[in-house]
């Protein structure tokens, strides 16, 4: 099997996990337990009815439809086939990005290509899920950041060596794997808890919940501790920038942490190394070289800060779990 064939493959498998995605989300938060179940066909949100299976298939059955439910004509979301989309393009990406020029294939399976994919489309799937959950309901649910969190630190380290990163070279491969991704989980939670009681005390208002917290301590598991500095250092950017604009757009400068944290996290699994050359070397030369470049970095520091003390004190301090 050649590797675009393994890469189409993940595409198509992408959507259909997508379209799995959109049950969760929609059931998932769901207050009563019958409807939180996530077994069971799928039903029409306007009528009830049952849909069928070919109605269902992702992307192409929205299509086939032109938007509109066979049941009762009423508009389906354009949010079911943008995530299945969306998620088909990241599990291609995560296909690609384990290309390293080794077939998958060719002779046998290369089992830790195969299972480094594998994991990171689960990762990605979890950053959707909790995304749209935490877009719509504001919370980060314990259902996904609990199990997550186990299989990115056991796992995870068990079949893919070295995939948080290492600790010590002394330790045998898999249980320095095992320690770098606990020690990213205690420091993905660590570092949330610790901006979360801050925050309180200088904002008296939850800036972050409780839900971040766990929510960090998953992607530490699965990214290491360094992914975890970055995934959090790169959400409160993007969250800073988004929160401006949104608060100037729709006057609600509520700021659903968990879609920035999880922007951050896709960032770094997929730029980790990028993003790191051009902190820590392209931009030290550009600055040593340049005498503007100096300002240039306080500025656009107390901007980012003046932007997330703005957004946070604006909040409505809204409860999260
Ligand atoms: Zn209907």
């Amino acid at each position: 099997m050649s590797m675009v064939m393994f890469e189409v493959g993940a595409a198509v498998l992408g959507a259909c996990v997508g379209s799995f995605l959109n049950v969760v989300i929609h059931r998932l938060p769901q207050e009563d337990p019958a409807q939180r179940s996530l077994g069971g066909r799928s039903r029409c949100p306007h009528c009830g009815k049952q849909i069928r299976f070919y109605d269902n298939l992702p992307v192409l059955g929205y299509l086939l439809l032109r938007g509109k439910a066979r049941c009762c004509k009423q508009r389906i979301s354009k949010r079911y086939p943008l995530v299945e989309l969306l998620t088909a393009l990241l599990f291609y990406f995560a296909a690609l990005q384990h290309r390293f020029g080794e077939p998958v294939f060719a002779s046998g399976i290369d089992w830790n290509n195969t299972f480094a994919v594998a994991f990171d489309s689960a990762f990605l799937a979890f950053l959707v899920a909790s995304t749209f959950i935490d877009w719509d309901h504001r919370i980060l649910p314990d259902a996904l950041n609990y199990p997550m969190a186990i299989v990115g630190s056991t796992l995870v380290p068990m079949t893919v060596f070295g995939y948080a990163g290492s600790i010590s070279k002394e330790l045998t491969p898999g249980m320095d794997s095992l320690l770098a991704s606990l020690f990213g989980l205690v420091v993905g939670c660590g570092l949330t808890w610790g901006v979360r009681v801050v925050g309180k005390v200088l904002f008296r208002k939850e800036a972050m919940g409780f839900g971040d917290v766990k929510f960090m301590a998953a992607i530490g598991a699965f990214l290491g501790w360094k992914g975890a500095l970055l995934t959090f250092f790169l959400g409160c950017v993007v969250g800073a920038v988004g929160g401006s604009i949104k608060l100037i757009v729709t006057r609600d400068s509520y700021v659903p942490f968990g879609p920035y944290l999880a922007l951050g996290a896709l960032l770094t699994l997929f730029a980790q190394q990028s993003i790191f050359t051009f902190l820590f070397q392209t931009w030290p030369e550009w600055q040593r070289s340049s005498a503007s470049a100096t300002l240039l970095m306080v500025c656009l520091a107390l901007v980012c800060i003046i932007l997330l003390v703005v957004v946070v004190r604006r909040g409505r301090g809204h409860g999260r779990h």
